[in-house]
């Protein structure tokens, strides 16, 4: 059985779920859902090949993929993705923040990894669609959404080195709650001096599973030394603070200041860029500057440095507490408690997510 769902732009078929979760079942995992664990009852997938492009839009089961054993994508890693949250809005309805965004970092990322890009409102659609059909799975409890993980794979089979001419685009779907476990407010977070993330002129600034490929030897250090993540220095010099594994980075200072590491090697959030957005609004003035390792620990026992924190879309804002690093360790701002000025920047990002305060920024899309 299937049939299309009427919508703007291209159009997609519809092979509903024939046995979904129960709803008790489903309410059972909504309680709790942790992060990245309990998935929706469907998934979108569009199929691309050379000659034919993007084909088959549709939203069906989700179930396993049937992949052979020379599909490119398990050999040399040709793998994009994006991580978004679609948030309840109340009377069942629903909203996506800055969708957009996350479509033209889509394109950017397959550009870098010499894919095809996929166009952006059928980005936007299929993300739609799929939040439309599983509706039901956005949990409506405080703090709580439904994270979507759009992402491509080389699908060809095929061992040659070459960009392949076969992808699957997909999209699945997982309520969370919060990020950390823990009722710690802050992180902890271990510098590393060992291991990169990304050079000048590799794929730092796109989104590709071998950039956290790359990072776990890292951030298992990290947990070594009882940290919570790891947080990378700058390839060339291993002296400037970049940003986390998955998450940017932002210092507050005390003359009224932030400061947040400059695009290039980086991930362009778009957390980051919504937090710049909005200190610029509130008069705060933001600095993209490089910032090195000594200076942080200098600031921090000077005390002209009062808080840090990292950010992103699973986390949204998260408090930096204590700094390690193979030279000691120190804290920031007494190291327990959020700050004035990053509470101040997540109550501000997150009402307009959820749309408690007003969007002046036109970030909020209304999906249901
Ligand atoms: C996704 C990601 C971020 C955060 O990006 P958002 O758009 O804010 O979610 C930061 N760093 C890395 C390495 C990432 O992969």
């Amino acid at each position: 059985m299937s049939s299309q769902i009427p919508g703007p732009g291209p159009s997609f078929a519809l092979h509903p779920h024939p046995s979904p979760v129960p709803a008790e079942r489903r309410a059972e995992l909504l309680a709790n859902p942790g992060f990245g664990r309990v998935f929706t009852d469907h998934m979108v997938v569009i199929n691309y090949s050379e000659g034919r492009g993007w084909h088959d839009a549709r939203v069906e089961a989700r179930a396993p993929i049937p992949m052979d054993p020379a599909a490119a994508v398990l050999h040399y890693a040709q793998e994009i993705f994006e991580g978004m949250k679609a948030y309840a809005t109340g009377n069942g309805g629903a909203s996506l923040f800055r969708p957009e965004a996350n479509a033209r970092r889509f394109a950017e990322s397959a550009a870098r990894l010499a894919m095809p890009a996929l166009p952006e409102d059928l980005f936007v659609e299929s993300v739609r669609q799929l939040v439309a059909v599983d509706r039901d799975w956005i949990p409506t409890t405080a703090g709580a959404s439904l994270y979507l993980r759009p992402f491509m794979f080389a699908s060809e089979v095929f061992l040659g080195v070459k960009p392949s001419a076969e992808y699957l685009y997909m999209v699945i779907a997982s309520p969370v709650g919060r990020y950390f476990k823990g009722g710690a407010e802050t992180v902890s977070v271990w510098v590393s001096q060992d291991y990169t993330r990304a050079a000048p002129g590799g794929t730092g600034a796109a989104k590709c599973g071998g950039n956290y490929a790359a990072s776990l030897v890292a951030q298992a250090e990290a947990a070594r030394h009882g940290c919570d993540q790891v947080v990378f220095l700058d390839a060339a010099e291993r002296r400037w603070v970049e940003e986390l594994g998955g998450m940017n980075i932002f210092f507050a200072f005390d003359d009224g200041s932030l400061a947040t590491p400059p695009l290039g090697t980086i991930l362009p959030g778009i957390t980051r860029d919504s937090v710049m957005a909005l200190a610029r609004r509130d008069g705060i003035p933001v600095r993209e500057e490089p910032y090195s390792l000594d200076q942080w620990r200098a600031d921090a026992a000077s005390g002209r440095l009062r808080e840090a924190f990292a950010c992103g879309t699973a986390a949204v804002i998260t408090p930096i507490g204590t700094v390690k690093t193979p030279d000691g360790g120190f804290a920031i701002g007494g190291g327990e408690n959020a700050g004035e000025i990053t509470k101040r920047l997540r109550t501000a990002l997150t009402d307009i997510q959820r749309g408690i305060a007003p969007d002046p920024f036109g970030w909020v899309q209304t999906v249901l």
